[in-house]
């Protein structure tokens, strides 16, 4: 998506580690339009299959995904939590991930009267790095016998191989921005 990659190409910032700052229109200040062009986007993408449910990560995939769910017909957003609270009650699917940005483990927490056995599931998320969010809630829709049908990510860092893996699993991954490499040193993107 062009749109998406001169965002990056302009207001993305590279940092140590591999990691690419996006918070002036992604992840902490938002792009609201922007979102609104991601989610037609992925409809386009994804308008074969029939999706009952999108299903993200708080915080960042929140925004997005529920202003991709404006493209798709009559379809809640549910996002996993990330910490156990007092208002998540009952019935519960959880697993754990290693966060690449934090560098640590935490738990992803979803109800299991959100996610169903026969629902169709879109996976939305910022990003894809090595692909351990994405497969907590792929693993989280397992556990409910739901169907995922699609994963729809906003940036992928290619190089950092998890988008392939989960593709080779038979997944079907739609990037909008696919970057090759980065160098924090030039402050050079490549897209893919
Ligand atoms: P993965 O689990 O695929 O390794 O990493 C995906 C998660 O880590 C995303 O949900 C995102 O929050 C975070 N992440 C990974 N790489 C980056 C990055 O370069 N920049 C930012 N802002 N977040 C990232």
């Amino acid at each position: 998506m062009r749109e998406l990659e001169e965002r990056i190409a302009r207001d993305g910032v590279v940092k140590a580690g591999n990691v690419l700052k996006v918070d002036a229109f992604l992840n902490h200040q938002c792009d609201v339009e922007l979102f609104d062009h991601m989610g037609a986007e992925w409809a386009r993408l994804f308008s074969g299959e029939a999706i009952t449910k999108i299903l993200t990560i708080e915080a960042s995939g929140i925004g997005i995904a529920c202003v991709a769910a404006r493209h798709f017909a009559s379809v809640p957003v549910v996002f996993a939590k990330k910490a156990q609270s007092i208002n998540l009650d009952g019935e519960q699917y959880a697993t754990t991930i290693y966060s690449y940005t934090k560098q640590k483990e935490y738990p992803v927490i979803v109800g299991a009267r959100f996610l169903n056995k026969g629902d169709h599931v879109l996976i939305i998320d910022d990003f894809l790095a090595n692909g351990c969010a994405l497969e907590g809630l792929i693993e989280l829709c397992r556990q409910a016998g739901a169907e995922v049908a699609g994963i729809g990510v906003a940036i992928e860092k290619v190089h950092q191989g998890g988008g392939d893996r989960l593709r080779e699993q038979g997944f079907r991954v739609e990037s909008l921005a696919r970057i090759a490499a980065m160098d924090d040193e030039t402050g050079e993107i490549a897209f893919a």
